[in-house]
Parts: C-alpha cells; structure tokens; sequence
C-alpha cells in the first residue's frame, strides 16, 4: 500500500542494528536498496540489497556512492542516513571528576565526522541527484537525545540535535524542488550495536541503577513498558519514505514508547 516498487534507496550504516531492518522492510516494499557501509564486499546480499563500501565521514566515499548507485539503478529516490556512532563520557561523576570518563577530543572528532558531518556529506549528494528529477526524500536518524539530551552522551546528543537543524533547514531549501527532509528520533530500542559498556555505564550512572539493573528500569521509565523493536522503526520509515507521507518535511518523529514526546 506504501507504492515504494521500483524506488532506490541508499541506506547508509545498513549492515547491522536498525539500518539493516530498515534495509529489509524496503526491499519487502519492493525498492532496490543500496547499504552503504564500512565493512564488505561490493556487490549483491543475500538479502537482495547492494553492498557498496563507503565511508560516511569522507567526501570522495560518498559521492562516489551516490553517482554509483545512480549509474547501477537509474536514480535516487530515498536517503536514509542512519550510519551513526554513540562512544558515551560522563562528564563528573558525584566525587567530583574522573578523568576516564573525559570523553576525548579525538572521541568528539569521530563522532561529529559520523553523525553530523556523513548525514551532511550525502544529503549535499542526493539532493544534487534528486534535483534533476524533481523528487526525493531524505530521512535523517536522529536520536531520543537530540531532542532531550541524554547524560554521559553530550557530544552524541549535540550530534543529533545538529542533525534535526539540518532536517529544518534543508526542508526550508528543498521544498520547492519537491524534495521532503524528515528526521526520526528513536528513543531505546532493541539494539546492542551501541550499547557498549560505556554506554550502559553512564546510563546506569545517569538513571542512579546498576548496569545489572538497567533493562527493568528502562521499562518503568517508558510508558508502553518495553524498548522499541527494530521493525517499528523501520515501518516508520517506510511511511516517510512513500508518497503517503507527501504532506509531511522538517519534522522529527520521535519514536520513545512515550518516554518523550520531543
Ligand atoms: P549499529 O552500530 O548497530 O549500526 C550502525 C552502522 O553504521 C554499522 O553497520 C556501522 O558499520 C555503520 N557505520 C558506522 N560508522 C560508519 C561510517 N563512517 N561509514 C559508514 N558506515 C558506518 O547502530 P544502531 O543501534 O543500529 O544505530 C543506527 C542509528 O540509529 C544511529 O545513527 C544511532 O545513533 C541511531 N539511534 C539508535 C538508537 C538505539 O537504541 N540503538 C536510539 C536512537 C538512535
């Protein structure tokens, strides 16, 4: 019913967690689907999608992908810039500093390369695309964190909040062209790709739990009692992919079981 036969997508960070689920409901909704990502071997999935090795924080990497993609399948209907990466720091701690919770400036460099300067770098390059033919949609995952701020996550959730800026100001440029800028603001899902032991520490610390104790707290503190499933973010993007949602641009979904409203 979503009418996406046909469409080619680019989903960047495809390869594993949230963007491998949205890669998997695309091509069930019939869409050639590119997974741009660090690790693999260029060419067709098992899955039906098409590996192509990019690097989201490198201009030559991402241009290349988009001209590629476009030269395999004819076009480029849907972005969806969900590559991201989340190395949480508390900043103090209740005895004062703690020098190994400092996140680095070397940390802050990698996470502004991946979730803001990559989101960046491939909406400049489709839209490029788009424009000739006068559609598109590009979906930017944000984050829960952008819209809130999360503890222990300050350089991710300016990320992500640069990143809502951006779906804003891009909607405000592309309008015009027919070319719609969403973001979507997931809250806690069922994922492990980021959570590594940092990141249920300084949850932990954030929430006053311990790590052993952090999933039934994480419940109590969503009102629908669970973390989001891989599949309900995934068919939201699918929704805002299609031209079901062709009245909808510069807004962010957040997706928190009510945890937040954004
Ligand atoms: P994940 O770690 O499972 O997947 C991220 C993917 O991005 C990986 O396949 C990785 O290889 C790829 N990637 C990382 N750096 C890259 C680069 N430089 N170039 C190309 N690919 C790169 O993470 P996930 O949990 O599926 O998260 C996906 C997105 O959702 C991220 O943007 C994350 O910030 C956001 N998010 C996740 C959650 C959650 O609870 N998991 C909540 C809110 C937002």
């Amino acid at each position: 019913w979503l009418g996406l036969e046909g469409k080619v997508a680019i989903v960047t960070g495809g390869a594993s967690g949230i963007g491998l689920n949205i890669t998997n409901e695309l091509l069930n909704n019939g869409v050639k689907v590119v997974v741009a990502d660090l690790n693999g071997e260029e060419g067709q999935q098992s899955n039906g999608s098409y590996f192509m090795k990019c690097d989201v924080t490198n201009k030559v990497s991402v241009d290349q992908t988009v001209s590629k993609t476009v030269e395999l399948f004819g076009s480029l209907d849907i972005l969806v810039n969900n590559a991201g990466v989340n190395l949480p720091r508390l900043l103090v701690d209740d005895q004062g500093e703690k020098p190994e919770y400092e996140l680095s400036e070397k940390d802050f460099d990698f996470m502004v390369a991946v979730n803001q300067k990559g989101p960046y770098l491939f909406a400049q390059a489709s839209a490029k695309e788009m424009l000739k033919k006068g559609n598109g949609v590009i979906i930017n995952v944000s984050s829960e964190a952008g819209q809130e701020g999360s503890a222990g996550q300050s350089c991710y959730s300016a990320t992500k909040g640069a990143v809502i800026a951006f779906t804003r100001a891009w909607a405000k440029e592309l309008g015009k062209h027919n070319i719609r800028v969403v973001a979507i603001a997931p809250g806690i899902i069922e994922t492990t790709g980021l959570r590594t032991d940092a990141y249920n520490e300084a949850l932990a610390y954030t929430r006053g739990v311990t790590v052993d104790g952090l999933s039934t707290d994480y419940s109590k503190s969503i009102p629908l009692g669970r973390e989001g499933k891989l599949s309900e973010i995934a068919d939201l993007v699918s929704y805002l992919s299609s031209d079901r949602a062709s009245y909808i641009t510069g807004t962010t979904f957040n997706i928190s079981g009510g945890k937040s409203r954004g």
